[in-house]
This record gives C-alpha cells, sequence and structure tokens, in this order.
C-alpha cells in the first residue's frame, strides 16, 4: 500500500492533520488503532452502547464535526489499524488479522498520550485504575467505574473525569489534589486572555460543588483483599512528600489515579527522530521545529507526542503539520504554506502560554516515586518489584536497557510503556543521580501485541 501522506493518530491531531493536507490534493492516509476516530478527547460512546443524546460528552458533540469533515474529504481511514512497527517511512500495518507495509512519501505522527503509570503499595489491585480509564467507561458506556470512588491526582484532567463519574450516578468520596491553590497564583498572568478555560473550569466547579476536594494531599496505598477496599492518603509538602502524622483513610471499591500523562512516542522512535527530555513532564517528548518538522525530514509531529498542552494545541499543530507535510511534498508552494500556516501558529502560540502555566503548575514531584516499598511491583507484565530494581541499580546497572536484560522489565505485552519511566526514577534515586541523564531506552517494535502468524506472513 503507499499514501502520499500517512497520519499516524485519529485524535484531534491527526484528525486536523489529515484534512490540512487532504486539501493540497495529496492522497492522504488516517490510521488509529481503535474503530472510531476521535482519540482520547473525542472519543466516541462504543456502537454497543446506545447512549441518548443527554448521556452524550459536550466533546462526543464537538468530535463529530470533525469526523464529519473527514467523512466529507478524500482522506482515506484505516480504522481498527495498529502501526506497529515504523522504519523510515516504511509503516508495519496489523490490521483485521494481517500485517502489511505502507510506504508514504510524508509521515505525520499524532499518537496522543496515556495516562502516567504511579506505582505505590496497592497500584495493582483491580479497582485501581488510571482516570482515563475510568473517564473512558463513563463516557463512552455509562458505566460505573464503582459506587465509591476516590480520585487522586494534579491538575485539572480529574475535573472532567469526577464530572463524567458523577453523571454515571457514581459517589465520588473524594477529590485528593496534591497542589495547593495558593501554588496556582504564581501562574495566574499567564491565564490572562484564556477565556474559554476559564468557562470550562467554572462549569466543572459548579457540577462538582458537593464534592469533598483535599488539597496538598496524595494517595500513599490501596488496601484491600483481591480488590480495593479502602485508600490512605497523606499531607504533602511542595516536593509532594508525606508529612508525618497526616494519614487519612477512606473505604472505596474504586481509585482513579491522575498524575498526568505519558506520551506514545514509540512511532517517532521508530522514525528515528529526536527526543527532548522535558524536566517538567519529567519524560521524553518529540522534537520539533515552528513548522512541527522532527528532526528527519518528511516526518512531522503534533498533539501530545510534543507536550502535554490539551485538544486545542493538538488541533493547530495538526494543521500545521498537515500543512507543512503537503509543502515538504511539493503539493503546495513554500509561500503559500507560511501563508496558511501563521493564523494556526498564532493560535498555538496564545494557547501554549496555558498549556506551559499547567505543565510547570501540576509537574510531578519528587515525593510521587521516591521511597517505594521494596514489595511494591514496578512491572506489572514481567512482576518486577522496586527491591528487584535496586538490586540491579546496587550490582551496577544504570540504565533501563541492563535492567530490562537482568529482570524482564519492559518486556511483557505492554512493552515498557507502564514500567519505563518507573525504572529510570527508581535507578535515579537508588544511584542518586538527575534521571535525565539516564539514558532513554530504544522503543522495539512490536509497539502492542500483534499475532505472530501475522507478522511472519507479513507481505
Ligand atoms: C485517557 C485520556 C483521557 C483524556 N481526556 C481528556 C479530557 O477529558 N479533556 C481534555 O481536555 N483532555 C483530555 N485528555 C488529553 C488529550 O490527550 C488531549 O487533549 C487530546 O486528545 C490530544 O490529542 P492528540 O491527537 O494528540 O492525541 P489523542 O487524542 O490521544 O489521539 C491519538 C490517537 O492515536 C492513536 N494511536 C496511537 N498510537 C498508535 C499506533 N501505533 N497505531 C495506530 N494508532 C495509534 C490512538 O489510538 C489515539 O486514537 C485525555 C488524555 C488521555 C490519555
Amino acid at each position: 500500500m503507499k499514501a502520499e501522506i500517512a497520519v499516524i493518530g485519529g485524535g484531534p491531531g491527526g484528525m486536523s492533520a489529515a484534512l490540512a493536507a487532504s486539501k493540497s490534493g495529496a492522497h492522504v492516509v488516517l490510521m488509529d488503532e481503535y474503530t472510531r476516530l476521535g482519540g482520547q478527547f473525542f472519543k466516541r460512546a462504543a456502537s454497543d452502547f446506545e447512549l441518548a443524546t443527554s448521556q452524550l460528552s459536550a466533546e462526543h458533540r464537538a468530535g463529530e464535526e470533525l469526523r464529519k469533515g473527514i467523512a466529507a474529504s478524500k482522506v482515506e481511514v484505516l480504522s481498527g489499524t495498529l502501526v506497529w512497527a515504523v522504519f523510515g517511512k516504511t509503516l508495519m500495518l496489523y490490521r483485521e488479522g494481517r500485517s502489511f507495509p505502507l510506504e508514504a512519501g510524508a509521515v505525520v505522527i499524532a499518537a496522543g498520550a496515556y495516562d502516567r503509570p504511579v506505582a505505590f503499595p496497592g497500584w495493582t489491585l483491580p479497582g485501581v485504575m488510571s482516570a482515563g480509564g475510568a473517564q473512558t467507561i463513563a463516557r463512552t458506556q455509562w458505566v460505573k467505574p464503582g459506587s465509591r470512588i476516590l480520585i487522586a491526582g494534579a491538575g485539572p484532567f480529574v475535573m472532567p473525569v469526577a464530572q463524567q463519574v458523577l453523571r454515571t450516578g457514581a459517589e465520588i468520596v473524594a477529590i485528593v489534589e496534591a497542589t495547593r491553590p495558593a501554588e496556582w497564583l504564581r501562574y495566574a498572568g499567564s491565564l490572562w486572555g484564556q477565556w474559554p478555560r476559564f468557562r470550562e473550569a467554572f462549569k466543572y466547579w459548579q457540577s462538582l460543588r458537593q464534592v469533598p476536594v483535599l488539597y496538598g494531599h496524595k494517595v500513599m496505598r490501596a488496601i484491600g483483599t483481591g480488590q480495593v477496599e479502602a485508600v490512605e492518603i497523606a499531607a504533602v509538602d511542595n516536593a509532594w512528600r508525606a508529612l508525618p502524622g497526616t494519614l487519612k483513610r477512606y473505604e472505596v471499591d474504586a481509585l482513579a489515579i491522575a498524575y498526568g500523562f505519558l506520551p506514545n512516542i514509540e512511532a517517532a522512535d521508530g522514525c528515528g527522530c529526536e527526543m527532548r527530555w522535558d524536566p517538567y513532564g519529567q519524560t521524553w517528548f518529540v522534537r520539533h521545529d515552528s513548522d512541527m518538522g522532527t528532526s528527519v525530514p518528511g516526518v512531522y509531529a503534533a498533539g501530545e507526542i510534543t507536550g502535554i498542552a490539551g485538544s486545542a494545541v493538538a488541533m493547530e499543530e495538526g494543521r500545521i503539520a498537515g500543512v507543512s507535510a503537503a509543502e515538504f511534498l511539493g503539493r503546495i508552494p513554500t509561500a503559500e504554506a507560511e501563508r496558511l500556516r501563521a493564523p494556526f501558529m498564532k493560535s498555538r502560540r496564545h494557547l501554549m502560554r496555558f498549556a506551559d502555566a499547567l505543565s510547570e503548575c501540576f509537574r510531578p514531584r519528587p515525593g510521587l516515586w521516591e521511597g517505594l516499598e521494596d514489595a511494591t511491583t514496578v512491572c506489572r507484565c514481567e512482576e518486577v518489584t522496586a527491591g528487584d530494581v535496586r538490586s540491579c541499580v546496587r550490582a551496577g546497572c544504570s540504565t533501563v536497557k541492563a535492567i530490562k536484560d537482568w529482570t524482564r522489565a519492559g518486556m511483557g505485552p505492554c512493552q515498557g510503556r507502564i514500567c519505563r519511566n518507573l525504572v529510570a526514577q527508581l535507578i535515579a534515586e537508588e544511584a542518586s543521580t538527575n534521571i535525565a541523564s539516564i539514558p532513554r531506552p530504544r522503543i522495539r517494535p512490536p509497539f502492542k501485541p500483534v499475532a505472530f502468524d501475522a507478522m511472519a506472513q507479513s507481505e
């Protein structure tokens, strides 16, 4: 299969990129592993769950507009299609049990993000879930994540999650926010002019007025036999280190964790794109220029893989990347491409002021991963504990790759998506070194599980 422009990811960033690129007349193929376009923000209700119009989220309705735009365009959509490997500009696709290559002239990667995994005693108990997971079942299936749920995290993402969970009739026993409102004041200047965000926040605040919120607290442990039954939280200092004598216990049957997101950088890594360490996100993002070009000519990046900045930024970046990819192929002359990109760049700059302030204000702090008990699982696929990782570091391992070779951490079905950062944090703590100096492990295909026979019979 061939495409002039291949777009990986059908979220706000990818859909916007595909639309912008296809306006140039280029043949654009848009791929997403999910069966329905929308990504995280515009996630569509699952087809097997018939939701009434009143049950659909506002995002769902906004997403419908983008989906209609794609349907009315010449973009070729391959939904239910996983990009499981990338070699240069050749993508290996897995679709309906079959694996086949797609050769592209230019690639836009808009693979989005996933919830940052956080390890603490009891985090692998059934009933403990990512906030994104809780939101997804509430938003797309109208299913309660639990009857009594506690949401712990940092930043504004807890608000849409809590609102959607409440709408299903679940009780939220508490929202546990690690920062304190006094810290937010420093960033007030960056919020000037971001009126739609204020309106959004006000709406959430109104719908969550009845929910108890504990600021300056974090989750310490989940307790239960075969299922989470209680959660312990504690007050924290500015570095999110627990303050002695402040433990509180809540009886719950579900716990949702929302300490930020990590980018899906697998495809960009496969293309050979340079990454940058982000001290606020405490992770690696794809490095890009103002045209959303990566370090690899003809490969562009958009959305959360470039930095966690929300759906509005993802859409502007997608539009810029789509125009740039078409320009790269000579479908749009440079002067015209510059004219087309200008308003998207202006809007992106404005939105980024807000996004940068949020990233700094709600950045994860050392107390989130320091002092993990040795018995706590870090790699849940291969059942590797914090103690196992520490022993390896004491024996001389100083990289995530070395820990993987010794313990198999990162070799299970998630391919290290869950444990990669946790292992790096443990190495940094045990070796008293800066996490940014620990070499980033290369990501090996398949990015997600693919049937062996499909791989073997790849065209
Ligand atoms: C679980 C979750 C819930 C969120 N909910 C909200 C919310 O309620 N409000 C809010 O403001 N922000 C939310 N966000 C933030 C949100 O990610 C962004 O605002 C926005 O969706 C980013 O758009 P994007 O296009 O960069 O990525 P996404 O929307 O994440 O889209 C990326 C798409 O790429 C696809 N993909 C990734 N890798 C591959 C591959 N190898 N092969 C094929 N397809 C692939 C994914 O299936 C996904 O559909 C959420 C994030 C997450 C992770």
